[in-house]
């Protein structure tokens, strides 16, 4: 697709990184416009699966009309536990226009949703970015939740500042070697605690009021079995390099998906006192753990 005439100098920065593609740390270097296809899967304009108030989200997120999910296909990591796979590695769903997307928000704001969530947004952030403006333009005033699996780039988020809200990344491994078996990133560690850094300088701890989140970082994190997600390790650098008030979600629903049965090390769901373990230790390293 040409770069819409409207976009800001942001947006077209953006536009810009993906022709050659170098929006995530996989850098690619394949030129979108022209329809040519990276490790995600996409091109210029994303592919959505599904938009509407979602209820399962953090309760922060959630209020009395539900968060503002939009789903979006394709992804930049190659999870083999994934649970969205249909949608992230088989990219089931429909690509919109700009103006179909800025339309998406307004009606999710209309439906009386808490927030825009951008579920997997990382490798679409150019469409998703211009179509805020639009929406914006045309009277979205709801916070945007950046909704990532956590493998994205500094130079991609600093160009984001003003236009993400709430970020809430995952933070999956602290170890290389689990990264690269289990999601094809083997700079997975090193990436996304940079990125984390740099979600909060941006943002800042979470803030909250009547209830919902207006503001800030709420870091998801999945307990695996045998510690594979490096959780203390997690837990140690938020409370020691990003904040000690940091807002985390210790996931408890990891079960093998998608291609999780090839590997024998995440071919069980974890116990329950893997999971209390993590939480605990979150909890005395002084980390506002939701419940
Ligand atoms: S956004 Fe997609 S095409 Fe671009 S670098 Fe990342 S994985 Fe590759």
């Amino acid at each position: 697709m040409p770069i819409p005439d409207s976009l800001s100098d942001t947006a077209r920065q953006l536009w810009g990184l993906m022709n050659p593609c170098l929006l995530c740390p996989r850098q690619c270097k394949v030129n979108r416009s022209e329809d040519q296809i990276g490790f995600c899967g996409i091109a210029d304009m994303p592919v959505v699966s599904s938009v509407g108030p979602h209820f399962g989200e953090e309760s922060v997120l959630v209020g009395s009309g539900g968060s503002g999910t939009i789903f979006f296909a394709g992804c930049n990591l190659g999870c083999v536990f994934c649970q969205n796979f249909d949608i992230s590695h088989h990219r089931h769903g429909r690509q919109v226009t700009i103006e179909q997307l800025a339309q998406s928000m307004l009606e999710l704001q209309r439906y009386g949703c808490s927030n825009i969530n951008f579920v997997t947004p990382t490798h679409v952030i150019p469409a998703i970015v211009a179509a805020l403006e639009l929406a914006r333009k045309n009277g979205l005033s709801l916070p945007t939740v950046y909704n990532t699996g956590g493998y994205d780039s500094l130079e991609t988020l600093k160009l984001l500042e003003g236009y993400v809200d709430i970020y809430m990344p995952d933070m999956k491994y602290s170890d290389s070697d689990v990264a690269k078996e289990l999601s094809a990133a083997p700079d997975y560690p090193q990436i996304n605690f940079a990125a984390v850094k740099e979600m909060h300088r941006q943002v800042g701890d979470l803030q909250v009021k009547d209830g919902l989140a207006t503001r800030g970082l709420l870091v998801r994190h999945l307990v695996l079995p045998d510690n594979l997600a490096g959780s203390f390790e997690t837990i140690d650098f938020l409370a020691e390099q990003i904040s000690r008030a940091t807002t985390i979600n210790v996931m408890d629903q990891y079960r093998p998906c998608y291609k999780a049965s090839s590997h024998p090390k995440i071919d069980r769901r974890p116990t329950l006192k893997e999971i209390v373990t993590v939480r605990r230790y979150a909890a005395r390293k002084g980390l506002n753990v939701l419940i």
